[in-house]
């Protein structure tokens, strides 16, 4: 697959780690896109909004570190920071990335964050949060881009990220299954809206994918064995244990089908919720 003409957004791209487990999806994808020859713009967090009631996020000057390492492996990328929630910063990313490189053609979003609580102990802040950032952020930048890519004539692809979390339902998960499942329901409409334009809108909706998310600090491994009372060796086995596939699933897996997606062979694919997850028997 090339994308040597193509330009990229792709949205909670700065969790960049030389181990595994230390790279978050969208930096991966970022980098599969300009290493086949896209020019990459990377949006991300870095001041933390003063509405945020979350004090461990974000993880402040990563993006331009993680910039600044993609750059020195010689890809054509580009860092911009913003809150996906804020219709100005949304707005002002596309217009930027427009005026530096001309043109848009494809839309990742990313950016998400994973809180768990039971439903009856989960606060109205985390709740409004979640659906805030993965719901209102999808919309608001696939409203901005689809603008762009309409205006060009060209065609587009948007690609968000869901889960299968928005398909079948995990303990603890109120708010991010809220949020995910809008996110299923933002690309069928979207792409229906969108499809007479020949932009293509599809979901992509991972299973268990080691980034920091899950395994970091606050990951979901740590907050799940806080809840379940068990040590976070054993909740990563029982997760590890649902999948047939016998392993997580790694960024570069998700970052094979969005390229795929993004791809001129996925040409009559929009619509989609496509689950990748290593076979999880609940979402089959
Ligand atoms: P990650 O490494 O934590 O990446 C999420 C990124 O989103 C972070 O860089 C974070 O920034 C950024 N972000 C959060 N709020 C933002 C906002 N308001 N504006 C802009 N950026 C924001 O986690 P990941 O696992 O790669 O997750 C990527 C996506 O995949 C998420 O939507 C997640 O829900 C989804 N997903 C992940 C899994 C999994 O198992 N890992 C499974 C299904 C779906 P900071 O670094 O500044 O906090």
């Amino acid at each position: 697959m090339e994308f040597s003409e193509k330009v990229v957004i792709v949205t909670g791209a700065s969790r960049y780690g030389e181990k595994p487990g230390e790279s978050g999806i969208g930096v991966v994808i970022a980098k599969e896109f300009a290493k086949r020859g896209a020019k990459v713009v990377l949006f991300d967090l870095c001041e933390s909004p003063s509405t945020y009631p979350l004090k461990n996020l974000p993880r402040k000057e990563d993006l331009f570190e993680t910039v600044s390492k993609l750059r020195d492996l010689g890809y054509e990328v580009f860092g911009i920071c913003g809150d996906v929630s804020s219709k100005d910063d949304v707005v002002k990313a596309v217009k930027k990335t427009v005026s530096k490189f001309g043109r848009l053609d494809i839309l990742v979003n990313n950016a998400g964050i994973c809180v768990l609580s039971p439903a009856i102990e989960m606060s109205e802040e985390i709740f409004d949060l979640s659906l805030r950032i993965m719901a209102k952020g999808t919309f608001l930048f696939s409203q901005a881009a689809s603008k762009v890519m309409m205006n060009g004539k060209r065609g587009g692809r948007i690609i968000n990220i869901s889960s299968i979390i928005g398909r079948v339902p995990y303990l603890f998960c109120t708010a991010y299954a809220a949020a995910k499942s809008a996110i299923i329901g933002i690309t069928k409409v979207m792409a229906l809206e969108l499809a007479p334009h020949n932009i293509n809108v599809n979901a992509i909706c991972p299973g268990f994918i080691e980034t920091p998310l899950l395994s970091g600090k606050d990951g979901v491994f740590s907050q799940g064995a806080r809840l379940l009372n068990i040590s976070e060796k054993k909740q990563k086995r029982i997760l590890l244990n649902q999948i047939p596939k016998g392993r997580f699933g790694e960024p570069r897996d998700v970052a094979g089908l969005c390229l795929f997606l993004a791809s001129d062979e996925a040409d009559f694919i929009t619509g989609q919720a496509i689950a990748i997850d290593g076979g999880l028997p609940a979402n089959i």
